[in-house]
């Protein structure tokens, strides 16, 4: 396990150390416990996603597809719930198909072929950036589903926190299929 910390960024002087997330992509979950200071109250968690060198930087792609606003609204369609990051990717899909389909173009997507970095690793990190600056809410959770590859997987939200145990949709009970992922089978 790669040991990785990073400074939450609500307090300099609390330097976290990273809990891999079981995926593998590398993926790294912190949570500063500190419970004042945070932009929604009590501890701030966010994911950070490995970015392969060579690719086009995150934030530069990120910026053109304005990620930084599309991916909270698509999350915001889930008011009030955690949903797992398949439901968040799909939320995305929907709302910006031609973005996805390049997207999926340039990284490819596990629906289509197996393959370690890919257009959900991409979006997961852009979400793992906007989670550290408390842009939309990060709780690491299970994996359901055609995602159940990963023993854990993101789960995504915006404010105020929803409860963690009370208000969660999964992949799995979302009933969703991958029919919005361009080129993969559907029903996969
Ligand atoms: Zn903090």
């Amino acid at each position: 396990m790669t040991v990785f910390r990073q400074v939450c960024p609500f307090h300099a002087d609390e330097d976290i150390r990273g809990v891999a997330t079981g995926d593998d992509g590398g993926s790294l979950s912190f949570t500063c416990a500190r419970t004042s200071g945070h932009p929604h109250g009590g501890p701030h968690s966010w994911l950070y996603v490995p970015q392969p060198d060579g690719l086009p930087g995150i934030d530069g792609y990120a910026a053109e597809l304005g990620l930084a606003t599309e991916l909270p609204a698509a999350i915001a369609q889930y008011r009030e719930k955690w949903i797992e990051y398949g439901v968040a990717e799909r939320a995305y899909a929907l709302r910006c198909p031609d973005d996805f389909a390049a997207l999926v173009s340039r990284y490819g997507h596990t629906a289509v072929r197996p393959k370690q970095y890919t257009a959900s690793a991409f979006l997961a990190g852009v979400l793992g950036v906007l989670s550290k600056r408390g842009t939309v809410l990060y709780h690491l959770g299970p994996a359901t589903g055609r995602w159940k590859y990963n023993s854990t997987i993101s789960w995504w939200a915006v404010a105020p926190a929803p409860d963690w145990e009370s208000s969660r949709l999964s992949w799995h009970d979302s009933g969703q299929d991958v029919s919005y992922v361009p080129g993969a089978a559907a029903g996969r």
